[in-house]
């Protein structure tokens, strides 16, 4: 059963809005990274201090960088007319779970499997 236009250009909208919004995030947050290393602190404290940061910005960006390689995937198989379908079993994703994560790339049960370790590397 495919989706109708009207649907899918609403997940196309919201997508592309998310796409925007990631990668002005993960930019910033990369010169927030360049401009942490500038001012190295001179003392100890603030040195391990500023490290600790540096990493949690690295991990944060990693997640939105993350994020954004799944929106953009999304938007990939949008155009390919592949979107909430299964990228592992080609089932159709719920809806509601399509709606709520709309670049999602599994359906719940290959999910499941994937969290355990049980799916196969995905297509
Ligand atoms: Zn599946």
């Amino acid at each position: 059963m495919a989706m109708d236009k009207k649907r899918l250009d609403q997940f196309k909208k919201r997508l592309e809005d998310r796409q925007v919004e990631l990668r002005r995030v993960v930019s910033n947050r990369q010169q927030d990274g360049r401009n942490q290393g500038e001012d190295i602190a001179q003392d100890i404290a603030d040195k391990a201090a500023s490290s600790y940061n540096k990493e949690f910005l690295f991990s944060q960006s990693n997640n939105d960088r993350q994020l954004l390689n799944m929106v953009d995937g999304a938007l990939a198989r949008l155009r390919e007319g592949t979107f909430g379908e299964c990228v592992s079993c080609g089932k159709e994703i719920n809806a509601k779970r399509l709606e709520a994560v709309p670049w999602t790339r599994h359906c719940i049960e290959c999910q499941e499997k994937a969290e355990k370790g049980q799916l196969e590397a995905a297509r």
